[in-house]
């Protein structure tokens, strides 16, 4: 049933990644390179008997360099890059009066569901890449040369909170000069599950940083991990780029929140966007029924699969539904975003650098190459 097609809560029996990431690891060839989405670092910790929302982010990087990965990157880097390309594309879409709303393009469950459901719409969604998917094509080119690797030798694993990142990963589509950005994907309870096999005592773990370039991130881009986090962040970006000028106050509060389906009026300028925000696919479906008889007001929604969005995601450790679980690891998310000394995407130096440097500018002739997608009708 539906269950097979979108999946986001875990119940469909899942590959296990976790042997196959353990033989990279031995592969002395291989430069084996992760990321770990936002979203993680506010629930690993449960595995080891933390309350949930305790941010774990140093003990998470400190044990994935004690498993042997030769570089610890963040794909919050990728979703401040993400926040660049989408915020050009709303901006472009909204002064253009086209395609319009613009529909968040991160989540694979949601994707997949509108290629099923929605295919005389595959126009409206931003043809951004997922930020983890963004992160294995810079880093199999722009790192690459940076650093004088071979591309061929490297690999990307992702760990995700999401199950339905497996699939996405091996959608053939999502490759950059030939090599598939995203070579493996484990979860959230994979990653524990290794972290325990390895006998590292995760408790007892001093924090460290991520490597860089591709660790530095900003609040803007952990947010990711909870609803309505999308659309702040690229509101942030849009608003300053329009405007000139910085925000007084860079919280959207307006848009975050748990109820299933959102709306909010933003003024930025002279412009007023109606943004809306659903998690769970049925308040999806609502919104885009109405967008298919011509009746949406919006000019950009972001969507979800899971409850919470990816806090609650289907590779976590299990939460059973129990909001009161994903609205602990939310705080976590809202928490490491106040304590970040930048929380715009584009004030992110690392941004600031790769497109000074490879990408040109948010919508090159690159950036389309290497960050955009393409969606295909999957209703037949
Ligand atoms: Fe995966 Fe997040 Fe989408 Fe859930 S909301 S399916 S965790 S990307």
């Amino acid at each position: 049933g539906q269950c097979v097609a979108v999946c986001p809560t875990g119940a469909l029996v899942e590959v296990d990644n976790v042997p196959k990431v353990w033989d990279l690891l031995e592969n002395k060839k291989k430069t084996v390179v992760v990321q770990v989405a936002p979203a993680v670092r506010v629930a690993l910790g449960e595995l080891f008997g933390l309350a949930p929302g305790t941010i774990v982010t140093g003990k998470m990087v400190s044990a994935l360099k004690t498993l042997g990965f030769d570089f610890v990157f963040d794909t919050d880097f990728a979703a401040d890059l993400t926040i660049m390309e989408e915020a050009h594309e709303l901006i472009e879409r909204v002064t253009e009066g086209t395609n319009l709303p613009i529909l968040t393009s991160c989540c694979p469950a949601w994707v997949k569901f509108f290629e099923h459901q929605f295919p005389d719409l595959l126009n409206i969604p931003s043809t951004c890449k997922s930020p983890h998917e963004m992160f294995g094509a810079v880093t199999k080119t722009y790192l690459a040369s940076k650093l004088g690797l071979k591309r061929e030798d490297m690999v990307v694993v992702s760990v995700m909170p999401c199950v339905a990142k497996k699939y996405e990963a091996a959608r053939p589509e999502l490759e950059s000069k030939g090599l598939q950005d995203v070579d493996v994907v484990i979860t959230t309870r994979e990653l524990g599950r290794m972290i325990k096999e390895a006998g590292i005592d995760f408790l007892s773990l001093h924090d460290e940083d991520y490597d860089d370039p591709l660790g530095r991130s900003t609040g803007a881009a952990v947010i990711f991990g909870a609803t309505g986090g999308v659309i702040e962040a690229a509101l942030r970006t849009a608003a300053e780029t329009i405007t000139g000028k910085p925000l007084e106050s860079v919280e959207f509060v307006e848009v975050r929140g748990m109820q299933g389906l959102r709306e909010a009026k933003v003024e930025i300028g002279e412009l007023g966007l109606n943004i809306a925000v659903a998690h769970g696919l049925g308040n999806a479906r609502k919104l885009l029924e109405s967008i298919r008889k011509g009746e949406s007001k919006y000019h950009a929604i972001e969507i979800m699969a899971c409850p919470g969005g990816c806090v609650g995601g289907g590779g976590q450790p299990y939460h059973h539904g129990d909001l009161e679980i994903i609205k602990k690891r939310t705080r976590g998310i809202y928490e490491i975003d106040r304590s970040m000394e930048i929380r715009k995407s584009h004030e992110n130096p690392a941004i600031k650098e790769i497109y000074e440097n490879f990408l040109g500018e948010p919508g090159s002739h690159l950036a389309h190459e290497l960050l955009h997608t393409t969606y295909f009708e999957r209703s037949k």
